[in-house]
């Protein structure tokens, strides 16, 4: 099993360490997906690498990848169980895009036609120009 690696653990890691309960649905040496405490719908999961990283941009691309692979597999797994009529797919980086628990975790949500939010309808999109568009096209381009 990968140790935590935080100064102060987080509650995630307290979790891959069994301190703290969770209802697992999958495990394996890298990863472990849990339900969340506070769910959208039943069955909404959380998928996190045991070792303690917060953030995308800190991840180191093999484990990325084997995260994406079970969110993969889980999401195939849910559709059958569960039959939602759409799922989200959330990763949030950073306090600023609303990560609340700072060890990397993605979200994989079953969504059903009659929830009366959707996820997308939270976020205020911008008008752009077409020079706006074209200047972040090339910054991010380059
Ligand atoms: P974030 O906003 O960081 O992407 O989401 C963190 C998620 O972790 C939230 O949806 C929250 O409900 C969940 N969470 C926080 N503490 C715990 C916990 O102790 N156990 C479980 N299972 N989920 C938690
Ligand atoms: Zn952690």
């Amino acid at each position: 099993m990968v140790k935590p690696t935080a100064k102060e653990p987080c509650v995630f890691c307290k979790i891959v360490a069994g301190e703290v309960p969770s209802y697992k649905v999958y495990e394996d040496d890298e990863v472990l997906a849990f339900l969340d405490v506070n769910p959208v719908n039943p069955g909404h999961l959380l998928v996190v690498p045991k070792a303690h990283y917060k953030t995308i941009t800190d991840m180191p691309k093999d484990l990325y990848e084997e995260i994406a692979e079970k969110v993969w597999e889980l999401s195939l797994k849910m559709q059958k169980a569960l039959d939602p009529d759409g799922m989200n797919i959330v990763q949030n980086n950073n306090e600023h895009a609303g990560q609340l628990v700072p060890h990397y975790h993605v979200h994989v949500i079953p969504r059903y036609s009659g929830d009366s939010d959707r996820y997308i309808e939270e976020w205020k999109t911008k008008d752009l120009s077409k020079e706006e568009m074209k200047e972040v096209q090339a910054k991010l381009q380059s």
